[in-house]
């Protein structure tokens, strides 16, 4: 009356799922990383649209949503790189997620704000956050709700 000994079928855990894992950011190669943090990796993004420079940072884990402390972090980390990849321009920006083609993977993707870019006209629909190299000063963009200036005091409607 034992069949104890049947028990370790079933229990083959050394190829994990990792192996046919489907998720791009997932199988970005070490070799492509630029800079790793202890939380999160930067890569250049693998197509450029016309960019001379575009870079993403991803978490490191498989997350989709993070608290607002860790979106914090990653916006300053961001930012701290994007200043020494992108100085060579003097407006650069950081894109919400809205056209992110990985959207279960957390990541934001930079780059500079060249007009003749393949993606120029998606950048303009894009909510994004301006960073001026120059005076450092720092604009956030919502095509879905006002331009470059607010004006509270008139509504076209
Ligand atoms: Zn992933």
């Amino acid at each position: 009356m034992s069949r104890d000994d049947h028990a370790n079928s079933g229990r083959i855990t050394a190829q994990g799922p990792l192996k046919d894992q489907p998720c791009p950011l997932c199988r970005i190669s070490q070799g492509e990383v630029l800079a790793e943090f202890q939380r999160w990796k930067l890569v250049r993004t693998k197509t450029m649209k016309g960019h001379k420079e575009r870079l993403m940072l991803f978490h490191k884990e498989h997350l989709r949503t993070l608290d607002e402390g860790s979106v914090g972090e990653a916006y300053l980390l961001l930012m701290n790189a994007g200043s020494k990849f992108f100085s060579y321009t003097d407006k650069w920006a950081i894109f919400e997620p809205v056209y992110a083609t990985v959207p279960d993977h957390w990541h934001r993707v930079a780059s500079d704000l060249d007009e003749k870019a393949q993606d120029y006209g998606q950048i303009l629909k894009t909510p994004r956050m301006i960073i001026d190299n120059h005076d450092g000063t720092i604009s956030r963009m919502h095509p879905d709700r006002d331009q470059e200036s607010p004006a509270p005091s008139s509504n076209p409607l």
